[in-house]
């Protein structure tokens, strides 16, 4: 029989979330050919081992609880935040607990509330970077800064639930325990992905096709075939998207007059994302790409 679950990673920006990824699922998670009809916004690792299988995802709604998010994207992201089995809270160790981690640790609290609910870990990442005893305070302040809101929630339960780990993912100490603890709670379910694959970033092509949408309203005729589009760089919020056209004139006309038609194109998009989404659109001329065999290998095609 086998287990399956989703483990949301929340944390302030540059706390090491994505380094974490990569270090468990043990190689540069990044953005590869995409599954069709997963509606889950940003599944962002796999981990599979033996008859368990981790899916690890990074919620915008988790970052930002109170914002609204856009169409299709926010239904997405809640299911993922509704479906999770574990929430990591990630912290730095070498930084004063902020009000953005304690907001991130709120966010765990009132995601984790019920005692059936999902799992509730915190982490204390770059480790490496502190000495153990600046390591044992922060870990002492974390706990003090949970216990302080699970008071104000009245969810002490929530507190005796929760797990707290010090770790490096940079060089990895630590790293197991917390698979480990995510392991034991994945779920009797079958596989959601196949178990040889490591990362499903649908939403890269998603943004992508959002684009290419607003580019093709705008310009006429033959040009939209020539235009490809497709997500260089993709680590929230911040997003970019690369525009191939074939020759410098086309370039000119996706760019428009002043620069006004890209960034109207970028400015429609935008609204469509998430709150907080920083996109950057390159245009760049790719001679004759639909005729160039490794041009299509690169997309995809
Ligand atoms: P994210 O924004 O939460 O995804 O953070 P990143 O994973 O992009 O990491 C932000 C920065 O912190 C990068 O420069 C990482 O190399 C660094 N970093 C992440 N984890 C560690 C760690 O365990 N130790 C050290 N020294 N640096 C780390
Ligand atoms: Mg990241």
């Amino acid at each position: 029989m086998t287990r399956c679950g989703f483990v949301a990673i929340i944390g302030r920006p540059n706390v090491g979330k994505s380094t974490f990824l990569n270090q468990v699922i043990g190689e540069k998670v990044s953005i590869t050919s995409p599954t069709p009809h997963t509606t889950r916004w940003a599944v962002r690792g796999i981990l599979t081992q033996d008859d368990v299988q981790v899916v690890f995802v990074d919620t915008p709604g988790l970052h930002k609880p109170k914002t609204s998010l856009g169409g299709r994207l926010n239904s997405a992201a809640r299911a993922a935040v509704d479906d999770v089995d574990a929430v990591i809270a990630m912290v730095e160790a070498g930084a004063a607990i902020g009000p953005g981690d304690r907001m991130v640790l709120r966010t765990m609290a009132e995601t984790c509330w019920h005692p059936e609910g999902p799992r509730p870990l915190v982490v204390v990442n770059k480790i490496d970077r502190s000495s153990k005893s600046n390591v044992a305070s922060q870990l002492v302040a974390v706990v003090e800064t949970l216990r302080e809101i699970a008071t104000e929630l009245e969810m002490l339960d929530l507190f005796e639930r929760t797990e707290f780990f010090p770790i490096s993912a940079k060089t990895g100490d630590g790293v197991v325990d917390v698979v480990a603890a995510v392991t034991a709670v994945m779920p009797t379910s079958p596989f959601m992905f196949p178990d040889d694959e490591v990362s499903d970033v649908p939403e890269a092509t998603y943004v992508a096709e959002l684009v290419r949408e607003q580019l093709v309203r705008r310009l006429r005729e033959e040009l939209p075939h020539s235009i490809h589009c497709r997500v260089s760089e993709y680590e929230w919020p911040h997003i970019t998207v690369e525009i191939l056209v074939e020759r410098d004139s086309q370039k000119g006309m996706v760019i428009g007059k002043g620069g006004q038609l890209l960034k109207d194109v970028g400015i429609a998009t935008r609204l469509q994302l998430p709150e907080g989404c920083f996109l950057e659109l390159r245009v760049r001329v790719e001679p004759g790409w639909q005729a160039r065999e490794d041009v299509l290998d690169r997309l995809g095609y």
